[in-house]
């Protein structure tokens, strides 16, 4: 049995006794077992980021660059050999794959910039010979912790952003598809990053547990589901931790009476069942605006979502593989189950999706539900399957209110061929991230990406400036090179007269 170890240091590290199942989602077969860090091995971690930091955040910021050029390159290199490993561990078809790792590329060539980014401010003559300037430093170690559904995009989020500005980092990926984090540290280190720079550790709650306590750990980044970024959250600052806690999800895409229906209903399968609707920034819940484009659109969707080919994540022809594991099928069918009962209208179940040949692997058919209330446990709480919900609305004010009143606030999208309805929209919807006529509106890496309420908690984002922000503390020089007497001593607060 293929064994995954931890990346300390740059070696293999096996040590830990207790250990996880990974599977192939396609068969349903333990393909893999992953070692399970404890404290101890959080701490080997650590201790070798922390020795890396000091020489790394004196590595000027040109040569910190050109370690992001040459992974990225590497990565180009490697992209059929990790774009497979992605999908045989999360199910993911092989064209969704390398998208996943391409997004990720897009924050490492934002990484390629950061010796401009990083330049600070500076005002000459702020007083009498006084000049003021401010830099951007590195933290020291930091860490990251990520969920299942972008195993490569989200550790670039991460470590991309956070190793470019000069810090050290310790990466604790999602313990259901831990080999291609571990593979982008090994091509970090072959693209030329010092031993100890990005470090890798698999695990449970215990070793996020030790992450949270471990004093040499400046912050703390986390994507996942809400209740657990919460908890880092909570946890992380209570030790004094700076972090930023990426939650769960509920999309709305809101469509006008004006919309093109055609084109919407190809955004929206896309959306809603790609990837297995296993992406934050799905499409779950789709809001027309009365009844005629309500019925048009199910009239639309229906002949689309007969015709979408589920199959094997290499299947060059499926549009989507395999939920992530059994626990996550079951629990998706008994979210199709819940809002059957709830008194939704189940127009198309995909409970039972056997696939020929493969009747062990964890395939959900798409389904459908039509005639879902804001009231219902199914509309409240995140799926995270290939399951699309109408809600029927009378209005735009309704239609708006929806989003915005939702307990989650990640992404939202309106489809609509009126520009002042879709900018007073894009105003005031309480979301953040917004799509006019872009259904998945996940920012250029160059902008940043964020959620509100329980989407996120903590003020900054991922990548971008906000990353930058984050991953940097502000130092602020005030200096005075006087060429003469400097004034009587004075023991009032020095201003700017
Ligand atoms: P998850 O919360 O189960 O796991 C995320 C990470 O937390 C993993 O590394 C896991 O090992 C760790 N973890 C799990 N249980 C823990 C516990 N009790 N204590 C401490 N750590 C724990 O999430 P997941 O199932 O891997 O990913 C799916 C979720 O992530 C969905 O809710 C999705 O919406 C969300 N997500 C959010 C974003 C975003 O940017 N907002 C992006 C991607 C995914």
């Amino acid at each position: 049995m293929r064994a995954i170890a931890h990346f300390i240091n740059a070696k293999s590290v096996s040590e830990g006794a207790r250990k996880g199942q990974v599977f192939d989602p396609n068969t349903g077969a333990v393909q893999a077992e992953v070692a399970f860090a404890a404290a101890k091995t959080v701490d080997a971690a650590v201790a070798a980021a922390s020795a890396a930091f000091p020489g790394w955040a004196a590595t000027n910021p040109q040569r910190r660059a050109r370690v992001m050029f040459a992974f990225k390159a590497l990565v180009e290199k490697h992209m059929d050999e990790l774009a497979l490993l992605l999908s045989s561990e999360h199910g993911k078809v092989i064209a969704d794959s390398k998208g996943d790792i391409q997004r990720g590329l897009e924050v490492i060539e934002f990484a390629c910039g950061i010796p401009h980014v990083l330049k600070g401010e500076y005002t000459e003559g702020a007083g009498p010979g006084i000049d003021v300037y401010s830099m951007r430093q590195p933290l020291g170690v930091c860490a990251g912790i990520t969920p299942f559904n972008f195993p490569a995009m989200i550790p670039m989020w991460m470590f991309g952003v956070a190793i470019a500005c000069g810090n050290t980092f310790v990466l604790k990926p999602s313990e259901k598809d831990p080999s291609v984090p571990v593979r982008l540290a090994e091509l970090m280190m072959e693209a030329g990053a010092p031993e100890g720079v990005l470090n890798v550790v698999h695990g449970d709650k215990e070793a996020v547990d030790a992450i949270l306590a471990h004093p040499e750990i400046k912050a703390i980044s986390f994507v996942g589901s809400s209740d657990i970024a919460h908890y880092i959250y909570s946890h992380g600052t209570a030790n004094g931790k700076r972090v930023q806690a990426m939650g769960g999800a509920k999309n709305h895409g809101v469509v006008l009476p004006d919309a093109d229906l055609d084109q919407v209903v190809k955004d929206l399968v896309g959306a809603a069942y790609g990837s297995a609707g296993e992406r934050c920034m799905a499409l779950p819940v789709v809001v027309p605006v009365g009844k005629k484009t309500a019925d048009g659109l199910r009239e639309r969707l229906l002949p689309e979502i007969e015709r979408m080919k589920v199959g094997i994540s290499t299947d060059p022809d499926a549009q989507y593989g395999p939920v992530v594991s059994a626990a996550h099928k079951a629990k998706v069918e008994g979210y199709i189950g819940m809002g059957a009962e709830e008194g939704a209208e189940l127009v198309r179940d995909g409970r039972g999706f056997k696939l020929q040949g493969y009747e062990d692997g964890f395939f959900v058919g798409p389904s459908l539900f039509d005639k879902v209330t804001t009231k219902m446990r199914t509309y409240q709480e995140e799926i995270f399957g290939p399951v699309l919900q109408i809600v029927r609305t009378e209005s735009f004010e309704e239609a708006l209110a929806l989003p915005s009143q939702h307990q989650y606030g990640n992404g939202v999208a309106i489809f609509t061929r009126n520009g002042r309805a879709a900018r007073e929209f894009a105003q005031r919807v309480n979301v953040g991230m917004v799509g006019i006529n872009v259904p998945i509106p996940v920012p250029v890496a160059y902008h940043t990406f964020g959620g509100w309420k329980r989407s996120a908690f903590g003020d900054t984002n991922q990548h971008g400036m906000e990353g930058v922000k984050f991953y940097t503390k502000v130092k602020t020089v005030t200096a005075r090179w006087p060429d003469g007497d400097v004034g009587d001593q004075s023991f009032v607060i020095p201003t700017m007269r």
